[in-house]
């Protein structure tokens, strides 16, 4: 790239980095030349749940692809199964364009025919919303045409011919190309928004454009060995994210500029390591979250959970595939019951779902496909009047993308990590591995609770408690705002080395130290390391067993005076990696027990600060898989915070509640989802226990989405009620005066 390009797209950028999205919710669509004058029965996006988006990454090569797409039958098809909204491809992972371009190659087998533009015209007519797909960077026709907006990847570009996916970079001119054809797209099109896809990077980058941009900024050479300790790399990774961050508002402002549609980002890397490089800054450049999920209604929980607390306008929206296990498979249809539980899970955060489904290379649907889809969307719909509000919980999982690493890597080529297309994308975390146990452990307790992230630190204030867990970075003002947080009354549960600024000039320090009430002196054990104990009540939590057990090593620390230590660290009788058959060195050959006499350093502290507690655990036992931990974790809530919690039910584990409030409609929505892993699920029932808004009265409560009144008593703080054992879904609402 020449130094007139780079400062150009330098220049483009910085505009990027201050949009002004003030009122884009209101984004009205329709008003464009050539305004059909369609009415829809819903308002976008608000009201729309049920939403398609029908992956078409075909090529032309052979002449019968896309050779039989038939506009009218296919809209048919998905206008029959009750879908609100329609999402048809303008591009694909191919790189060629469906839509009428003078920009892009189009496909050849449409012979000009503009196969975009019939769709959106032809759902528009039929009452469906349509939204573009647009995907970025991935592109075998600009890959393979420009060799210089190619991405190359540590390990060289020596891919191509054993890949099929051509990866181009946003740091080269390929993003002035995209630019060009949303504005095209944008301003020809009477859609209502933009999914942007593949707004994250598939692989560290080391073109030219990139390196060039490094040394500017940095006046280095781009790093090529991971040192999380190095400054050089981690200006390199603050870099990648920041220059994607960049990309992600120019996109977005490119469409709004043309017009104020809705426009939002893939967020599917939401919980993907550090080479994604997309942080959830992003929910800036987007008017609602949205990402695609292959991993079960648990994560989607727990992703839902995250997307909650960053959205801008209600519902997100999750994506998931109707072939299991995902969009790999072209033909195995999920059951209806794998359907529901997947497409419940949407409705128990009160968001959108968009099925995902792929066409045949010819251009058509499997109708029957869609009738399957149809029965499940009608099965839905009756809900989706009653959803919305915010989401109500006590305890808050900190997520921090920063740490998304893991430390034990440093020294490794970049090159043996992240090799091509997605090699390593979720990685090993052990902050991630953290979130999701300590998700696992509130989720099957039914102790209600949420997602705060490194870029929402401030909605702490709409919780009691915060988990922070295994967190690997974190910065002064972040330490501040927790510091403050427990000093107000709030509840602190930290794991591991959550806090440790390990470049303080005096040495590696807790920023929490005195939250905490531990000071940090190192580490301690290997691959095997014991909990023990001390206090009377943890003995009688973890009865039978005299230790717990953790596999990795614990942070070494000493309590401060008035810190209570109620368990310490204790190793192993013989160092793991020093086992060996010669001479039979171990205390037991298929285990490593504990030393006979409890270690002294503590292990497990509580803490008093201000007017709040600290709990914290040398090590992240939340990973573990003992069914000891989760007792001992939820004691520690108990323990340090009091009820009465926003809810308390009691029904079998596999089942999660979520609770809404809406104030406006002074009521609160109930959603209980089972979640059971063999289907279908069995009956299950429950006693509900919500506690009113204060100062309100419960008025009624309704069974959905009939509206079935209840019986509801009062018990203590909560009004209680029982739901009779129900199939796998149910819903109610709680109204107040
Ligand atoms: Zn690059």
């Amino acid at each position: 790239m020449d130094r007139r390009t780079f400062n150009k797209l330098i220049s483009t950028a910085t505009i990027g980095m201050t949009p002004n999205l003030k009122g884009i919710a209101q984004a009205h669509p329709g008003a464009m030349p050539g305004d059909d004058g369609v009415k829809f029965a819903t308002k976008w996006p608000e009201q729309v749940y049920r939403r398609l988006l029908i992956d078409t990454h075909i090529p032309d090569w052979d002449p019968l692809f896309l050779s039989r797409f038939d506009t009218a039958e296919y809209v048919d098809i998905i206008a029959r199964a009750g879908f609100q909204q329609l999402m048809p491809y303008t591009n694909s992972c191919v790189g060629l364009a469906l839509w009428k371009t003078q920009v892009g190659q189009m496909h050849a087998n449409l012979h000009g025919r503009d196969m975009f533009g019939e769709i959106v015209a032809e759902s528009r007519r039929r009452g469906l919303h349509t939204g573009a797909y647009f995907i970025v960077t991935r592109d075998n026709w600009a890959a393979e045409k420009h060799p210089t907006w190619r991405l190359i990847p540590p390990t060289g570009n020596t891919h191509i011919l054993d890949n099929r996916y051509g990866q181009t970079c946003a740091n080269t001119p390929y993003r002035d190309y995209a630019f060009a054809c949303l504005k095209e797209i944008v301003g020809n099109y009477p859609i209502e928004g933009v999914f942007i896809d593949m707004t994250f990077w598939r692989s560290a980058c080391y073109c030219a454009s990139c390196t060039d941009r490094f040394r500017a900024e940095y006046n280095a050479e781009p790093p090529r060995v991971i040192d999380w300790d190095d400054p050089t790399w981690r200006k390199f990774q603050a870099a990648r994210q920041r220059w994607m961050l960049e990309f992600a508002h120019d996109l977005t402002d490119t469409i709004k500029k043309v017009r104020p549609i809705t426009v939002y980002h893939n967020q599917a890397v939401i919980f993907d390591s550090w080479s994604a490089g997309q942080s959830p800054a992003i929910a800036q450049a987007c008017d609602y979250l949205g990402g695609d999920l292959y991993d079960g209604p648990a994560f989607y929980s727990l992703v839902s959970k995250t997307y909650d607390g960053l959205t801008r306008v209600h519902p997100f929206e999750y994506m998931t595939s109707r072939t299991y296990p995902g969009l790999a498979d072209h033909v195995s249809q999920k059951s209806l019951a794998k359907l529901r539980m997947d497409a419940y899970a949407a409705t128990l955060h009160s968001a959108a779902l968009c099925l995902i489904d792929a066409i045949n290379p010819v251009g058509t649907l499997n109708p029957n496909v869609y009738k399957l889809l149809g029965k499940l969307n009608e099965e839905r719909a009756p809900y989706e009047p009653f959803l919305g509000g915010e989401l109500q919980a006590d305890v808050a999982i900190y997520y921090d993308q920063e740490s998304m690493y893991d430390p034990t890597k440093n020294g490794i080529p970049v090159g043996d990590f992240v090799g091509w297309e997605g090699a390593g994308e979720k990685g090993i975390c052990p902050h991630r591995d953290a979130i999701v146990g300590w998700a696992k452990v509130l989720r099957e307790s039914h102790i209600p609770y949420g997602v705060v992230t490194n870029v929402n630190l401030e909605q702490l204030k709409n919780y009691r408690a915060v988990i922070v867990p295994n967190v690997l970075e974190m910065t002064a003002e972040q330490a501040r705002q927790f510091t403050q947080f427990v000093k107000d009354g709030g509840v602190l549960i930290a794991s591991g080395p959550s806090s440790l600024d390990r470049f303080d000039h005096n040495g590696p320090r807790f920023l929490l130290e005195d939250v905490l009430g531990v000071r940090y002196l190192g580490t301690m054990g290997t691959k095997v390391t014991y909990l023990t104990p001390k206090d009377a009540q943890i003995v009688k939590v973890v009865w039978p067993q005299d230790h717990v057990n953790y596999n990795g090593p614990m942070i070494k620390a000493e309590a401060a005076s008035g810190a209570e230590v109620l368990a310490t660290v204790t190793l192993p009788w013989v160092a793991p990696e020093l086992g060996h058959s010669i001479g039979s060195h171990f205390a037991a050959i298929h285990s490593n027990p504990p030393a006979l006499m409890p270690g002294t350093t503590p292990g497990l502290v509580i803490n008093t600060y201000g007017k709040g507690k600290a709990v914290w655990l040398a090590g992240p036992i939340e990973t573990g898989h003992a069914e000891v931990n989760p007792v001992l974790l939820v004691h520690l809530i108990k323990r340090t915070l009091p009820g009465p919690y926003k809810f308390e039910v009691e029904t079998h584990p596999s089942v999660e509640m979520t609770l809404f409030d809406q104030p406006e409609k002074k009521r609160l929505l109930v959603g209980l989802l089972s979640m059971q892993e063999q289907l279908p699920a069995i009956p299950v029932g429950a006693t509900v226990r919500v506690q009113p808004p204060a100062g309100r009265t419960v008025s009624g409560v309704y069974q959905l989405p009939e509206r079935k009144a209840v019986k509801f008593e009062t018990a203590g703080a909560y009004e209680q009620f029982r739901l009779e054992p129900f199939d796998m879904f149910s819903m109610l609402l709680v109204e107040y005066e």
